[in-house]
């Protein structure tokens, strides 16, 4: 399908298209990105900030089909979805290598990134249970009262870097299956699997101009806030354009939902099960490379759990860090050269700040991918709140630690955290379980699961500032957000019941 991307004679000139109307067209912006191989910093391609008269194209040919949208059977529509489900199954391998060549992440790990959005789509072929609304009968004589969940219109999503097939999955086959058309902003550092996606929707019946996909930065985004026909975007990504997008959306009258940044923390109590607690820290705190919003990013050893941390290093010193699509790979490379130097100048403030490197991943050398934007596993220790590698997201393959005498002062500090997103106790004692699930103020909570991100019949459900917005994505919640209710009052009354004359009163 990557001819319908990009042209594939010079992949150093090759274009990245854009969506419009059913159709993959060129862009004739005179402004274009390059899209880097994160493991080697080769440019792959470009990607043009598209011009105001294509995004104009885009969310008028998504105004005109809403119509005829919205009103095709819900049936039909489920179809199509249940077609798209087997489509990406099928095109699994092939996503996953795009995303490993323009996100850098591992082969495997890609599809996971695949999978976990697959299931989303699986979940909206359940949409005409999905959709029901309710009844209630005889609310008065010969009245009732039933509800339709109805579309609301065209919806827009802009999404971040480090999921390509993942998080657009959770945006346009929630928003399309509910009736209303979409129009999709991928991230412009990994716009290839969002077209590829589409190739796969379009082959799967879906009309042209119900989904249509535009490239860009602050220009696109801004348009999507502003422009009336929009009525509710979807974003995932940083608290910096998350909070931007929320107010400006907000303010021109669109439903907003915006997922953003984290920071994580594992509350490891001395009663866990060693072996198994010390394979999920490692595993969650630097697979993909920490470029999750679910990361485990932080750890709490409470009591003497803070003397496995020799152990601890010692497994994530064995995780093996090279390009993505190398085989035996844990670990690939960070996102541009500047994410790297970012991580690398949080570790050296915790340094500059007393905290200790245990595992120093700021020099590795990757063998033929010398240019690769590569940092190994990093142990932090000695971090205490008030450390600047302690209050920013690093997003990148780095583990802090903090030790706390007690399970309460654990969630004291994890309660001060401005974040909500994830966190996850490692314990063999049911009651430290439950207090911490009903004490600490998260939204994802996992009990001997490092990374609880929710199946789609369940919400993503991060809050405080991981989200702005009412309701979350996916899952009910998803359904809730894409859709209005309309409620209908009506009476059929028999003839001799007739009212004899007007009725001025409220009718109670
Ligand atoms: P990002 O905010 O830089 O980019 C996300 C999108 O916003 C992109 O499409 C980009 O073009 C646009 N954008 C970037 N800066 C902007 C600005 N100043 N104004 C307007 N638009 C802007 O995020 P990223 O670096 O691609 O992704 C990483 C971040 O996403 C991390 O903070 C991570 O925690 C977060 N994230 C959150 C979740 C979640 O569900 N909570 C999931 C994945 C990622």
């Amino acid at each position: 399908h990557l001819h319908f991307i990009r042209k594939q004679n010079d992949i150093r000139h090759s274009t990245t298209k854009l969506f419009i109307d059913g159709k993959f067209v060129e862009s004739k912006s005179p402004e274009w990105l390059d899209i880097h191989n994160p493991a080697t910093n080769e440019v792959i391609g470009r990607v043009p900030k598209a011009t105001h008269e294509e995004m104009l194209a885009a969310v008028d040919s998504c105004s005109r089909v809403y119509h005829t949208w919205s009103e095709t059977s819900i049936l039909a529509r489920q179809q199509i979805f249940l077609r798209y489900q087997q489509l990406i199954k099928d095109n699994i391998k092939e996503l996953a290598k795009l995303i490993t060549l323009e996100q850098g992440k591992t082969l495997a790990d890609a599809e996971g990134d695949v999978f976990r959005g697959l299931q989303v789509v699986e979940h909206t072929c359940s949409i005409t249970s999905l959709m029901l609304g309710e009844t209630l009968p005889s609310i008065t004589k010969d009245m009732d009262t039933y509800t339709y969940r109805m579309p609301i219109g065209v919806c827009a999503g802009i999404t971040p870097f480090n999921f390509p097939a993942m998080i657009p999955l959770w945006m346009f086959p929630m928003g399309m299956v509910c009736g209303n058309t979409y129009l999709l902003k991928p991230s412009e550092r990994v716009p290839g699997c969002a077209l590829m996606l589409a190739k796969l929707l379009q082959d799967a019946g879906a009309p042209d101009g119900t989904l249509n996909i535009i490239h860009g930065q602050h220009n696109a985004v801004n348009f999507i806030c502003d422009h009336p026909a929009i009525k509710a975007i979807s974003f995932v990504g940083s608290n910096q354009a998350g909070e931007y997008i929320y107010e400006r959306g907000s303010k021109n009258g669109k439903r907003v939902q915006s997922n953003m940044g984290a920071k994580n923390h594992g509350v490891v109590m001395p009663d866990a099960n060693k072996e198994n607690t010390l394979n999920q820290l490692v595993g969650a705190a630097f697979g993909a490379a920490g470029q999750r919003c679910m990361a485990l990013s932080t750890a709490i050893l409470v009591g003497e759990a803070r003397n496995w941390l020799p152990e601890l290093v010692e497994r994530a010193n064995g995780l093996r860090v090279n390009a993505g699509d190398q085989p035996g790979a844990d670990v690939g490379p960070l996102i541009s050269p500047q994410a790297k130097e970012r991580v690398n100048s949080l570790i050296q403030s915790g340094v500059d700040e007393g905290a200790k490197v245990l595992l120093d991943g700021r020099n590795v050398k990757v063998k033929g991918y010398e240019n690769g934007n590569f940092v190994g596993p990093t142990i932090v220790s000695n971090v205490t709140p008030d450390m600047k590698c302690y209050k920013e997201e690093i997003f990148g393959p780095v583990l802090v630690v903090l030790e706390a005498d007690s399970l309460d002062d654990a969630i004291k500090i994890v309660n001060k955290n401005p974040y909500g997103n994830g966190t996850a106790i490692f314990t063999t004692n049911g009651a430290a379980a439950r207090k911490y699930t009903h004490e600490v103020d998260v939204g994802q909570i996992g009990v001997n699961v490092p990374i609880p991100v929710p199946l789609p019949m369940f919400s993503f459900t991060g809050s405080r500032a991981s989200f702005r917005g009412d309701t979350n994505f996916y899952g009910k919640q998803g359904i809730q957000f894409y859709t209005q209710i309309k409620t209908v009052t009506s009476q059929w009354k028999a003839e001799d019941a007739t009212l004899k004359s007007p009725a001025v009163t409220m009718p109670t």
